[in-house]
């Protein structure tokens, strides 16, 4: 169990349940109990075994009302060089929100709040709960495996963000587990980072039939699982892989090849698009201008290569 104040987890648990309602998710998954105290500025959030998953034991309780202005996390400056500046910007937040923040375990990892960390990972499991029954594309509900939604740090600065499942992805849970997905993990470590520093998802959670691209009704059956997940995530930066993922986030019909080399945005968010690493295995001389984005993007996010 841990303990963080109450009146913080509440509010931040009350945003992560409007986002999830906004993405068409009107029922807790069982396992989930929500319980309301006699003390209205109280409550206990228990997330337990169910259906073979155990999430997070969240129990916070409190005395007084905490300020509902209170902010929760404060985005900080894109450009971190080095771990000294870190924790600068880690005793400014505090200093701002009054709350002790949770120093982060990497460069690449975003700082947080306990209760902000709290409320975060445990609504991440809410929602990919309610993913893995999500039966609203019923073709690709009926022929997968498994529902594949996304990997890796939770408190990152990055997602890389491409399509859909292929059927190494579907048979394992993963994303970006076969061919491609070893290439994307070389070229992350190209750019001194681990596949545990950043967070890995696709559009859309099911496998298409035959690998064939995902329709426009199932991207936007996917849409609003997609945002909700970067609601919680958080990150500064996307990096969109491929076409598929770069037009469908951007609202693009612009090609992967002029979509790349350059900064776009997304709700607040920056995005760099490039080639699709299984694009990459089939045109191998494509690499040069995939290192040339993630240099770009190692750039802005001050990491030196
Ligand atoms: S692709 Fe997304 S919306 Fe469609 S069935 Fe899978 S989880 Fe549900």
């Amino acid at each position: 169990m841990s303990f963080v104040d109450q009146g913080e987890l509440r509010r931040i648990v009350a945003d992560r349940l409007q986002s999830l309602q906004m993405a068409g998710v009107l029922q807790l998954p069982r396992g989930v109990r929500l319980q309301p105290m006699v003390d209205r500025a109280a409550a206990t959030l228990v997330v337990g075994p169910g259906d073979g998953n155990v999430a997070v034991s969240v129990e916070a309780r409190a005395a007084t009302e905490t300020s509902a202005s209170m902010s929760p996390t404060v985005k900080e400056p894109l450009h971190v060089p080095n771990q000294s500046a870190v924790t600068d910007t880690d005793s400014s937040m505090a200093k701002k929100t009054g709350w002790q923040a949770t120093t982060p375990a990497s460069l690449f990892d975003t700082p947080r709040t306990e209760a902000d960390s709290s409320a975060r990972v445990l609504t991440i499991e809410i929602l990919q709960q309610q993913v893995a029954s999500c039966t609203k594309c019923h073709e690709l509900a009926s022929t997968r495996t498994q529902t594949v939604f996304g990997v890796g740090n939770t408190k990152t600065r990055l997602c890389f963000l491409g399509e859909a499942p292929g059927a190494d992805e579907d048979k394992t849970g993963i994303p970006f587990v076969g061919r491609a997905g070893q290439l994307l993990t070389k070229i992350i470590e190209a750019c001194k980072l681990k596949r545990d520093d950043v967070y890995i998802l696709n559009m859309i959670k099911c496998r298409p039939p035959g690998n064939r691209n995902p329709l426009p009704n199932e991207l936007a059956n996917c849409r609003g699982y997609l945002e909700s997940q970067l609601d919680l995530i958080r990150p500064e930066f996307i990096c969109c892989l491929g076409a598929v993922a770069a037009q469908n986030l951007l609202g693009s019909t612009l090609s992967i090849g002029k979509l790349r080399g350059k900064f776009h945005s997304f709700r607040g968010t920056k995005v760099v698009c490039t080639y699709h690493p299984a694009f990459l295995l089939r045109s191998p001389s494509f690499k040069k201008e995939t290192w040339e984005d993630m240099k770009l993007l190692m750039r802005e996010m001050g990491v030196e290569l």
